[in-house]
């Protein structure tokens, strides 16, 4: 029997606050009356300060962050488009199989995992491209798999520095809402969100938002789709509705977790991501242990994902940490398994919470075979949350 709260701590789906939680607890309603799209109509328009975006139009996909890759694509490019990508980490590989699997000619740049999106290999190749043939570049904004921001705003300039007009695609799925993103300023034609991460909402929602240009292709695209027809959607947004049954219930969790980023203030929530993640990662540091991520500058603010000392396995630390303290570490992916565990510090989250990680990180540590003084990383990232002697407000 598992008692008190239960500590999670993965990089999504992420700790619900109590606000959305209640607003989860609608009961069913008629999503064709006019109330639902009272509902549905603010949302989309809501969300895209989230997306950085004034210009773009956003849609909400019943499904997941795969489904919005999916329609992505399905939505704007042709079996036989070539498209530039990078595989860093298990969740730019997945995107990677997806394009190939509908039919895209994929230029892949492999890169270890912990590297960033390798932005001048892209320049290059984009430079190289004097024909144009590559039809769209895809960025992994934040590799939730090894723990690494990438540079978007990079890419762009890259692109516009060849004068390369091919669609750009961007992976926002564990970075939108917890991290800066700048849809119109950096020219992003297609990002992409999950309601499960930065949202603070179930799993349930796969998030689109589309740049002009991007919205115009669809309508003569000709790769075969059905359910993720933008046209249906569009259409049927347009008028506050879906062109088939939504999850209603995360439609008002959703107005809640945006009402709560609002009140809180964007760039507090970005503020707030660094902070954890600086606490987080000096833990790692006093701990004598590294980052998947290959340097500081790449590191996410969203997950730290952690090589565990050799001969300690990995899956045992998360192992003891769930069974002994019923507390939730992200597992290692693919060649990580084993050899890392994550620590997700994204969503309603704040300095106790990212303690109590740190805290149980240590002893499940020490469990599984690590050496590592009790109380070195929780000390370490007191230093960066505690205010300063004499001031009541955090650092910045
Ligand atoms: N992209 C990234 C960066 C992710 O972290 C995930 C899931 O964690 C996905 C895509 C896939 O999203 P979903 O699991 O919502 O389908």
């Amino acid at each position: 029997m598992k008692t008190g709260l239960s500590h999670l701590y993965i990089p999504g789906p992420t700790n619900l606050p109590e606000d959305v939680r209640r607003a989860l607890a609608v009961p069913m309603q008629d999503h064709r009356a006019p109330e639902f799209a009272a509902l549905v109509t603010p949302l989309l328009q809501d969300l895209k300060p989230v997306f950085g975006t004034t210009e773009g139009t956003i849609l909400l996909y019943p499904g997941s962050g795969t489904g919005a890759w999916e329609a992505a694509i399905a939505n704007t490019l042709n079996p036989g488009d070539k498209v530039l990508m990078a595989r860093h980490g298990m969740f730019s590989t997945l995107w990677a199989e997806m394009a190939t699997r509908l039919g895209l000619q994929v230029e892949l740049v492999d890169v270890p995992w912990g590297a960033p999106c390798p932005v001048e290999t892209f320049a290059r190749i984009l430079a190289d491209d004097s024909e144009h043939s590559i039809r769209a570049v895809f960025v992994t904004q934040n590799e939730t798999a090894t723990g690494v921001a990438s540079d978007v705003e990079a890419v762009r300039a890259e692109m516009d520095a060849c004068g390369h007009d091919a669609l750009l695609f961007v992976d926002g799925v564990s970075s939108v809402a917890s991290v800066p993103f700048e849809m119109d300023a950096w020219r992003v034609d297609l990002a992409i969100a999950g309601s499960q991460k930065g949202l603070m909402c179930p799993a349930g929602l796969g998030v689109l938002a589309l740049s002009p240009r991007a919205l115009a292709l669809a309508e003569t695209n000709t790769m075969p789709r059905a359910y993720f027809h933008l046209g249906d959607m569009a259409n049927a947004h347009a008028a506050g509705s879906f062109p088939y049954t939504p999850p209603a219930p995360i439609l008002h969790g959703l107005r809640a977790a945006l009402d709560r980023l609002n009140a809180e203030g964007l760039d507090n929530v970005y503020a707030r991501h660094v902070r954890l993640a600086r606490g987080v990662r000096a833990a790692v540091e006093a701990w004598g242990l590294r980052c998947v991520a290959e340097s500081p500058a790449c590191a996410s603010n969203t997950v730290t994902a952690i090589y565990t000392p050799d001969g300690v396995d990995a899956r045992e630390v998360i192992a003891i940490a769930r069974d002994q303290f019923n507390c939730y570490f992200g597992a290692g992916l693919g060649p990580l398994a084993g050899r890392a565990f994550r620590i997700g510090h994204l969503g309603d989250l704040n300095e106790g919470m990212c303690l109590s990680a740190l805290s149980i990180a240590e002893m499940a540590l020490n469990a599984a075979g690590a050496r590592i003084p009790y109380g070195s990383g929780v000390a370490a990232a007191q230093q960066v949350y505690a205010p300063a002697p004499g001031q009541s407000a955090r650092p910045a």
